[in-house]
């Protein structure tokens, strides 16, 4: 059976199978990058594991997000798995960021490769985890009615998977075409001759925008927060280029693991150190300075960021670069008010994940693109053909484009009905916040992991650096129970409390927590105001995990 009739069988038999009480090693929430490496590094060990995922088939992000312009910002060569040296060296990346459809049908391909759909279960969510002290077990409930048990679960949910629905007044009454970026349809979408809206200006929007309105008759952009982006000078892989960078896939991967940065890496068309240029801008030429930052703004993406390595600590550094990219945004920009509408003054640049695009700012020059700042003007109601704003006024639409960000970090776990020993729910324990050891594990919540989770580098990393770097600790630590005959695991409440403090006093010493950002949970009402991410870079968070290990797993206990 070739690999493509293996797929569909197992999509179909996944769509009629139901799991009824049966038992596994691990169960996997989630088929991201997360959960595809998961189930390959378990089975590789000979467990017997099952996945859930919500959507229909692998890839999760890619799988959901599919609006027009969607990419990865992190560059293809070093956004993809390391641990297969031959999938890394037969994969090849068309371009410098990778489109979602190339994004996805990369993940199908590592699906079919190592023929992982077997063991998933599709357009399954999980609504409930309970832990039974007695027997060790976890149970897990679907909304499909399946029931399966194991001992081990892991929570490989992803941080950006649970879309932010905003209360907009009679947003149910519009009746022309409406798409969640994050929700996007399968089929094509047209916007040839349409009235477009978008609302948002984050990742997703500054990436769809430049799309839509080459098709649109008219786009109109409901801005709130303006947010920082810098050029991703994108193109064409240069084969030589890609030849020469796979010769030396080892050592790149070993820097992006290592770094004392996001792991982003060092890719740049021009040779990079992948670290910062400068220390620091401040008491320096702020002509020079401005030198360097136009040198890496021509380089593009998202390491402009890193090239003072002060940038997020030092406020008179981060208003020399917030300051650059005004300038540039003026500069690009035709319409002065327009202009000034998207220059961020609200944060500090780099306290919001950085975005990257391709033509963002040079749009609002087109005479079909119309920003609408809604700090002066905020959105009244929605009405059946378009917006109303609170000073009266109308824009008519026949398409609204939600673009609205996501619950972060903790949206997807806190919608499941997690229940730890002695029935305590995740949702009360972390009422206040997210508390987790190592972003790895909840004391109370025995033999659960969380991949890429509250405490750790996560959203401020290349995510594939740090879901590898997880499901590796994650199923060593499962290898390493079963041979010294434990049962149980869960962190010590005192190292969670230490750990949850040093990720405060990290976040304090920079400027993240002036962000407002999705980080701190504060694009959502209600929700804790927290700083979730590790922000001391995924070298540093690598070196304590491993030390955690190497000190016979130090903040966590153990019983058989
Ligand atoms: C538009 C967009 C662009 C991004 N670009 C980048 C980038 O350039 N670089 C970067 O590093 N990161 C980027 N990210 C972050 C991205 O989420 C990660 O890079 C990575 O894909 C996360 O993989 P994951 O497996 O951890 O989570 P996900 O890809 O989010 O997968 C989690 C899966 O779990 C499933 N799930 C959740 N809850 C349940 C449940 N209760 N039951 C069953 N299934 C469930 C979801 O359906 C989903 O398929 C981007 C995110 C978005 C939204």
């Amino acid at each position: 059976m070739s690999s493509s009739e293996r797929e569909s069988v197992a999509q179909r038999d996944s769509a009629v199978q139901r799991d009824t009480g049966q038992s596994f090693d691990v169960i996997v929430v989630g088929a991201g990058f997360a959960g595809m490496y998961l189930l390959h590094r378990l089975r590789g060990m000979g467990l017997r594991a099952r996945v859930y995922e919500a959507g229909n088939s692998v890839g999760g992000t890619w799988y959901w997000n599919r609006y027009p312009g969607a990419r990865c910002d992190a560059e293809s060569l070093a956004y993809s798995y390391s641990f297969s040296h031959e999938l890394e060296t037969e994969w090849n990346w068309s371009e410098r960021y990778a489109t979602q459809p190339e994004i996805l049908r990369y993940a199908e391909h590592v699906a079919a490769k190592f023929d992982l759909k077997r063991d998933i279960r599709f357009g399954r969510r999980v609504t409930r985890a309970s832990f039974d002290d007695r027997a060790g077990q976890w149970t897990i409930e679907t909304d499909r009615g399946d029931r399966a048990v194991a001992p081990f679960c892991v929570m490989a949910t992803g941080c950006l998977s649970v879309p932010q629905e905003p209360q907009i007044k009679d947003l149910d009454t519009f009746a022309g075409h409406l798409y969640w970026a994050s929700r996007w349809p399968h089929e094509p979408v047209s916007f040839e001759g349409q009235r477009v809206g978008v609302i948002g200006t984050g990742s997703s929007a500054i990436q769809a925008i430049p799309v839509i309105a080459q098709q649109a008759a008219h786009l109109t952009v409901f801005q709130r927060t303006p947010n920082f982006s810098v050029p991703a000078c994108n193109g064409p892989l240069d084969p030589k280029f890609v030849d020469a960078f796979k010769a030396n896939y080892p050592g790149h991967r070993k820097n992006h693991r290592l770094g004392m940065g996001a792991g982003f890496g060092d890719l740049q068309v021009e040779p990079h150190p992948g670290g910062p240029v400068l220390e620091t801008a401040a008491g320096k030429s702020e002509a020079d300075v401005r030198a360097l930052l136009d040198k890496y703004w021509r380089i593009g993406g998202a390491n402009f960021i890193g090239v003072i390595a002060d940038t997020i600590l030092n406020r008179e550094t981060n208003r020399v670069v917030a300051d650059f990219v005004r300038d540039k945004i003026r500069a690009i920009v035709k319409d002065a008010a327009t202009a000034d509408a998207l220059c961020p003054t609200s944060h500090p640049i780099g306290t919001k994940r950085i975005c990257v695009d391709s033509e963002y700012y040079e749009t609002y020059n087109r005479p079909n693109v119309k920003l609408v700042n809604l700090r002066d003007n905020p959105i009244e109601s929605v009405a059946a053909n378009g917006i109303r704003m609170h000073d009266g006024s109308f824009h008519g639409l026949d398409t609204l484009v939600m673009a609205t960000g996501f619950d972060a970090m903790t949206g997807a776990l806190l919608r499941i009905d997690v229940r730890g020993s002695a029935g305590k729910s995740l949702v009360d324990v972390w009422s206040a916040g997210p508390r987790s050891y190592l972003g790895l594990g909840v004391a109370g919540f025995p033999n659960l992991f969380t991949i890429t989770g509250p405490g750790s580098p996560s959203v401020l990393s290349n995510m594939l650096v740090s879901i590898e770097q997880h499901v590796d600790w994650t199923v060593d630590c499962i290898d390493y129970m079963r041979k010294h005959g434990h049962r149980r695991i869960e962190p010590v409440l005192a190292a969670q409390d230490e750990w949850v403090a040093h990720v405060n006093d990290v976040a304090n010493g920079t400027l993240m927590l002036e962000g407002g950002s999705w980080y701190l949970g504060a694009n959502i009402p209600g929700k804790p105001r927290v700083f979730m991410p590790y922000a001391a870079g995924v070298g540093t968070y690598r070196e304590i995990c491993d030390r955690v290990v190497a000190n016979g797993y130090q903040g966590f206990s153990f019983a058989s």
